[in-house]
């Protein structure tokens, strides 16, 4: 049993509310230690330790806090074996899944290593009779970023890495089922040579979220979670005049045309589909196969596919997907497979009685492929965020076009054909934030920006990409003029450029 508390002020500190939780292992269903949740008085304590450190690390020249960057980077390869052991331990992923979770995070951090360039700023001489105009980009002061349980690794990097490269200070309330990277990554910043203070973990739940939010020192908050909470940090926190950018859920289709390589799509809903047990916000949680041959070819080619997943503890290095996290989310996803059937829907290949021997207790589900699945269906309007597949069939492309079109959710796409006019028209009519041609899961890369539309994000800028340094500076726009350029005489008219 091991006990996690919080960072603050540039070391681990133990948590002091008296309040704490239960950390699992979800492939035995045991409990393998136990996080404390922060009191206001440890929050406030980490906001302060940061507003007192932010002033002086904004001043510190852009290189050479790209270089805590080029220093973190290179400890986060060194680590990487331990880093994923401890990712895979608490979260239940595979540990090749694991090192994709720490690198994706880690791209992020080289992407910042360009601070120095990324924060230039603009400059025009002569805007008016000796005249010059600037727009400087400034540090917002102290950020907050909230973190969900799926990426414990990527996703406090997409929110640390810029935000400290921009010269504020953070504070990090990670998901409190698996903490121990989140904390982790603290202690690596320090010892790559971030000043303490600059970045603090506070581990905690809604309180702390709630504390955060309503905090005067905290000038932006960057939120990653499910739709409800998302909307509710969004609007919390722009009630106390902070600003927020807030990424929810998700339900992502992909579309198969009849001249799809159907192989190379079978394959790629099987990864997009299952990979991390369907626990990714870009999962293709649905699949609408264009035309009835094109769903009859699809059903045959996956069924066998899904029915031989192999499932397995992080342990077992063959294994294609893992547990799901906890207890309840596999409560959760049998009670709306079961739904599912009720609904009338055909599960093809089910996976509700999965057990693997020897891990009885742990949080298996077994691949699960429904096909006839409708529009009115909860299962095909609820994120179920478990190892299943829905097959929605679509008579031609204009119908298959409508659904993500229609759906609550905007966070990923994907169509698969060899039809170029037809990839160009749906890249371009559909309303969704990340589009997939032949890419199941199009997660851009760290230097273009990553967010949904609709109820999958709310905020006009995204994680990392130029958007993110957007997020965490304030531009500041300075006219100045000398004295030599000064007429005598007050000026009472607006002046303009005429
Ligand atoms: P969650 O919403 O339960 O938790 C996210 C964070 O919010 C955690 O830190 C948690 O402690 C906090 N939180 C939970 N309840 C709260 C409350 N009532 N008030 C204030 N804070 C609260 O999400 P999760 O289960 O950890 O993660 C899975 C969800 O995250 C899925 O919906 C998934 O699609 C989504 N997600 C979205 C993206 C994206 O970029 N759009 C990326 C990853 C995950």
């Amino acid at each position: 049993m091991y006990q996690i508390g919080h960072f603050i002020g540039g070391k681990a500190v133990a948590g002091t509310s008296g309040r704490s939780q239960s950390i699992y292992n979800p492939a035995t269903g045991e409990v393998q230690g136990e996080v404390a949740l922060a009191s206001a008085e440890e929050l406030n304590a980490a906001v302060a330790s940061a507003k007192a450190a932010q002033p002086k690390w904004a001043a510190t020249n852009p290189q050479r806090r790209a270089r805590v960057f080029m220093k973190f980077v290179q400890m986060l390869n060194d680590n990487m074996d331990e880093l994923a052991e401890m990712l895979s331990r608490e979260h239940g992923k595979t540990i090749e899944d694991a090192k994709g979770d720490i690198v994706r995070g880690l791209e992020v951090c080289e992407f910042v290593i360009g601070i120095p360039h990324l924060m230039k700023s603009e400059f025009t001489e002569g805007a008016g009779p000796n005249i010059d105009m600037y727009s400087i980009r400034q540090a917002v002061g102290v950020g907050a970023g909230i973190t969900p349980f799926n990426f414990p690794a990527m996703i406090p990097m997409w929110m640390f890495a810029p935000a400290i490269a921009c010269g504020n200070a953070f504070i990090l309330k990670p998901s409190e089922r698996d903490p121990s990277v989140p904390m982790r990554l603290a202690e690596l910043m320090i010892e790559a040579g971030l000043p303490e203070g600059i970045l603090n973990v506070v581990n905690g739940d809604k309180s702390a979220v709630d504390g955060l939010l309503t905090h005067p020192d905290i000038g932006a908050i960057s939120f990653v979670g499910s739709t409800p909470i998302a909307r509710y940090v969004y609007g919390t926190a722009a009630m106390n005049g902070k600003r927020a950018q807030c990424f929810g859920g998700a339900k992502n289709h992909m579309i198969i045309m009849p001249d799809a390589d159907l192989d190379q799509a079978a394959n790629a809903l099987m990864g997009a589909g299952y990979g991390s047990a369907g626990e990714r916000c870009m999962a293709i949680s649905v699949a609408v196969p264009v035309g009835e041959e094109t769903a009859n070819r699809l059903i045959e080619k996956l069924t066998p596919m899904v029915e031989s997943l192999r499932i397995g503890p992080y342990t077992d290095d063959k294994a294609d997907m893992g547990p799901v996290v906890t207890k309840e989310a596999r409560e959760r996803i049998l009670s709306l497979i079961d739904k599912g059937v009720e609904a009338g829907a055909k599960l093809v290949v089910d996976g509700r009685d999965f057990k693997l021997q020897g891990y009885e207790n742990g949080y298996f589900v077994g691949g699960c492929l429904f096909d006839n699945v409708t529009p009115e269906m909860d299962i095909y309007k609820t994120e179920i965020f478990g190892p299943v597949l829905s097959v929605v069939r679509a008579k031609n492309y204009e119908e298959a076009l409508d659904l993500p079109m229609k759906h609550e959710y905007g966070n990923g796409v994907a169509i698969y054909t060899r039809d170029g006019d037809a990839a160009r028209d749906f890249a371009s009519r559909i309303n969704i934030g990340m589009v997939g041609v032949n890419v199941p899961i199009p997660v851009p890369l760290a230097y273009h920006s990553f967010g949904g539309w609709k109820a999958s994000s709310f905020g006009d800028l995204n994680q990392h990409g130029t958007d993110s340094i957007k997020f965490w500076t304030r531009t500041k726009t300075v006219t100045s003029r000398w004295p030599s350029g000064i007429k005598d005489g007050a000026e009472f008219v607006m002046p303009t450029m005429k």
